[in-house]
């Protein structure tokens, strides 16, 4: 069973802040596996800033983990994930990995991934994110977005409190009623800033705010969800598992966004999902900067899970260039699905946008 390891560069359309930082580029690392003539497919999108990992350490995680992976004696899920969970390492490295390894389990089997996996729902409807610039240009791009078929914009915040406030009122302004808006300081705010902003956006009717304070203050969570009125999602304070139970302790959050390259790729996610539900706590699917590659991993995992409710699965929307030619995670307006196939579904990948790195 060989691997080889490609990178993927894109560019996003437009340079995309957070308050974390700008992005103008990415570059992903794609696994291609095959077993017996049956190919599998997987992407790590590093994030330096969230993860802290990027495309060296991606690849010496590959390098040490694919050794224990050819030992297995079956390809199963929970040997799969017995093998990567237990090994150190990039947790995007692990995603890619294990996506292109669960690619090959269910085409063996000769379903779509996300009948195997529990097959609830056959599509969803994803949000699309605007990311941080002045009040008037997130109006105009939400416009834009809605006119394109979109009915739920994220709005990217945290740099500025008061023109916060400003961000979803002219965007609620400009887009009415009908549509949803949701917002994510990514760790942004202060605790008591995030309460001020939060209570003045609560006229607004916004959906859910995301990570409103940093990764690692608990505490701030769980004194901002007391104050709000608006749901409180966690993001880069739950990354696996092990996390998911530690916010869930201490009753921190509403929601639990889950993204395949924090939970070491689809089996963590469902974990986290499934310690969720059993805590009545809701989940939402994000995602890095995965090409469509990734992002139809993560659409087979939403398409899975009854407790993921609610959809952030664009990244491959605000790239210039998509690795698949056909198949794969489709698009309707803002609806999301797969048509048919085995495994992921992916049809066709253009060799000739990726550029062959190593094999293993
Ligand atoms: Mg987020």
């Amino acid at each position: 069973m060989k691997a080889q390891v490609y990178l993927f560069n894109a560019s996003y359309r437009e340079p995309f802040t957070i308050s974390l930082g700008t992005s103008t580029v990415t570059t992903n690392v794609i696994i291609r596996i095959e077993k017996n003539d049956i190919e599998g497919w997987g992407e790590a999108s590093p994030s330096p800033r969230i993860l802290r990992d990027d495309i060296d350490y991606i690849i010496k995680t590959l390098e040490n983990i694919y050794p224990e992976i050819q030992k297995l004696d079956e390809l199963t899920p929970e040997k799969i994930y017995e093998v990567i969970h237990s090994s150190s390492g990039s947790l995007s490295a692990k995603a890619g990995l294990e996506i292109a390894l669960l690619d090959i389990w269910s085409k063996e089997i000769g379903k779509p991934l996300y009948k195997l996996l529990g097959g609830y729902r056959d599509f969803i409807e994803t949000d699309i994110t605007i990311g941080i610039m002045e009040p008037e240009e997130q109006a105009k791009r939400a416009l834009r977005y809605v006119e394109e078929g979109f009915r739920i914009i994220k709005l990217k915040l945290g740099l500025d409190p008061d023109k916060d406030v400003k961000r979803v009122r002219t965007v609620r302004d400009v887009v009415g009623e009908g549509i949803k808006i949701r917002v994510d300081a990514n760790q942004g705010w202060s605790v008591k800033e995030a309460i001020k902003v939060i209570d003045k956006i609560s006229d607004y009717d916004v959906e859910l705010v995301e990570q409103p304070v940093k990764y690692d203050d608990i505490e701030g969570l769980v004194r901002v969800k007391k104050e709000s009125s608006i749901p409180i999602a966690a993001d880069e304070s739950v990354k696996t598992p092990e996390d998911a139970i530690r916010v869930i302790k201490k009753e921190a959050v509403d929601i639990i966004n889950i993204k395949l390259m924090k939970s070491e790729g689809i089996l963590g996610a469902i974990k986290i999902a499934s310690i969720s539900e059993a805590a009545g706590i809701k989940n939402m699917i994000g995602c890095m900067g995965e090409s469509r590659l990734g992002i139809t991993a993560a659409v087979h995992t939403a398409l899975a899970i009854r407790n993921i409710q609610y959809y952030d699965l664009d990244s491959d929307l605000l790239l210039t260039d998509d690795p698949v030619i056909s198949g794969g995670a489709l698009r309707d307006n803002s609806k999301r699905f797969i048509r048919y196939g085995k495994g992921l579904c992916i049809e066709n990948i253009d060799l000739t946008k990726l550029k062959y790195h190593k094999e293993f």
